[in-house]
């Protein structure tokens, strides 16, 4: 059994003014995954993270099939696979008048175990974490924890570094600095990296509460309706929730996440108490014909509730620059949630931070790049991202409306359920090899279905 409760040891702290081809700030799937990457292209990395391991982090917790390869590639899976975790074979979507449809995940993929696992992110990106250390460790590299970068480094607008200071807000230690030729910016929504990219070089918006979406996260142990440590993860489209929904996923036998997302800007015109979604949710569990039975036995997680935000991805109507925001410049890139590149419907974050990650070793070389990460390098990076995950995001950003339509969701989800050969065909679609590719995962099998 795998640990994820034992301190990560990550070596020496580099003394200040010490030079890197790339630092990494912020040390989540996207920053460990960007880190080891580029540390497995030779490059010597360092990275950075505010928190010191193990730490939690609000999230529904389902890892899905685009993930899975990177996690594959990076060393991960086996680990994950010794700590406890839920295997995803299918994916419930409720509708607001009670009916539900459930659609396989493709048989081979989960028989390979590359369909979709759920496992609470404190033991997944510990994993990532401890892989990473030692990635960028083996390459003459250094990592620091418990260290917040707090100013970021410019010279004539390009990016040249960081510094920082261990310690909590008034018990700082001396601030170190440190430069590289690329700095990539992973610190989630709230990344400084991108926040100086962003706004203070480009003097463009880092947020938009139309594509910013409020989550709201509890566990809960015995809820009824799951057993063992494989099955369903479940998406309800409930009457009081939309335009949010609200997700049941297990992450091991015993233990779910429970939780509701809901897009900021349509939060913000619910009335009075409707707004909170810690309310909205406790409002499901106790009241809710169908939830009320399925909670009846159940037990919350103390401490457990938290609430985070989620950058969509989805194009903005007039951007000052690039979709879905500007993420690289002269001297730097940035990845994940720092991109901004949650998809808009599922609310699924990992597997388009990872695809990003691996995409920085793509544009740096640190031979061609040693004077500097170049602006032109950095538009090209920018074009592929929205490239190849753009028409998903512009897809997933209809959908999400689309949802909003009680009565098309409805239709659709009674059509579904009833219907076996609608079922059969679902899965079908999923498990035929050439339409694989583009039906990545179920999440383009039901835009499919929705979408002209
Ligand atoms: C309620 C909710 C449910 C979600 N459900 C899912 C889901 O089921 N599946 C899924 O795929 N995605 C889900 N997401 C999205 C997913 O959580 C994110 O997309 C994902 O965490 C992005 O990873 P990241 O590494 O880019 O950023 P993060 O995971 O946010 O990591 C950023 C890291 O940077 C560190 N950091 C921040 N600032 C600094 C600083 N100044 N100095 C140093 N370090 C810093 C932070 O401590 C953190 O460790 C959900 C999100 C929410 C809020």
């Amino acid at each position: 059994m795998e640990s994820w409760s034992e301190p990560i040891e990550t070596g020496e702290v580099p003394p200040d003014g010490s030079i890197f081809d790339v630092i990494v700030v912020g040390g989540g799937p996207s920053g460990s995954a960007a880190a080891a990457y580029n540390a497995m292209n030779g490059c010597k990395v360092l990275l950075i993270e505010k928190e010191v391991w193990p730490r939690d982090k609000v999230c529904g917790d389902a890892v899905g099939g685009k993930s899975l390869s990177h996690v594959k590639e990076l060393g991960v899976k086996e680990m994950v696979e010794k700590t406890p975790h839920f295997m995803v074979d299918s994916i419930v979507f409720g509708s607001a008048n009670g009916n539900s449809v459930k659609v396989m995940l493709p048989q081979d993929e989960f028989e390979k175990k590359m369909a979709g696992y759920s496992l609470p992110r404190l033991q997944f990106d510990y994993m990532m974490f401890k892989k990473a250390t030692e990635i960028v460790l083996e390459n003459r590299g250094a990592v620091i924890q418990g260290f917040s970068v707090n100013d970021v480094h410019d010279d004539k607008q390009r990016i040249t570094g960081v510094s920082g200071r261990f310690g909590k807000r008034g018990e700082e230690g001396p601030t170190l600095t440190y430069s590289a030729s690329l700095t990539i910016g992973a610190g989630g929504y709230r990344c400084p990296v991108s926040t100086k990219l962003v706004e203070d070089l480009h003097g463009e918006p880092m947020r938009d509460d139309d594509h910013y979406c409020g989550g709201y996260r509890e566990y809960w142990e015995n809820v009824g309706g799951f057993e063992g440590s494989q099955g369903p993860i479940e998406i309800h489209f409930i009457e009081e929730v939309i335009p949010g929904y609200f997700w049941i996923f297990p992450v091991q036998e015993g233990l779910v996440n429970v939780g509701i997302g809901m897009v900021i800007s349509e939060q913000r015109k619910q009335k009075g108490a409707d707004k909170s979604l810690k309310k909205k949710q406790r409002w499901v569990i106790e009241n809710h014909p169908v939830f009320k039975e399925r909670f009846k036995d159940a037990k919350l997680v103390k401490g457990s509730e938290r609430g985070w935000q989620l950058p969509f991805g989805s194009p903005r109507k007039s951007p000052p620059s690039y979709q879905p925001r500007r993420s690289a410049g002269a001297g730097v890139m940035c990845v994940g949630d720092a991109a901004s590149l949650v998809d808009p419907f599922s609310g699924e974050g990992i597997g388009n931070g990872l695809v990003s990650a691996k995409m920085t070793s793509k544009y740096f070389d640190k031979e061609l790049h040693s004077e500097g990460f170049p602006e032109e390098a950095a538009q090209e990076y920018m074009e592929d991202l929205w490239k190849t995950l753009g028409k998903e995001l512009t897809n997933s950003y209809r959908l999400q409306k689309v949802v909003k339509w009680k009565k098309v969701m409805n239709w659709f989800v009674g059509k579904a359920s009833r219907k076996k050969e609608m079922g059969d065909m679902l899965t079908g679609m999923i498990a035929d090899k050439e339409a694989q590719k583009a039906l990545w995962s179920p999440w383009f099998l039901f835009k499919t279905i929705l979408l002209p």
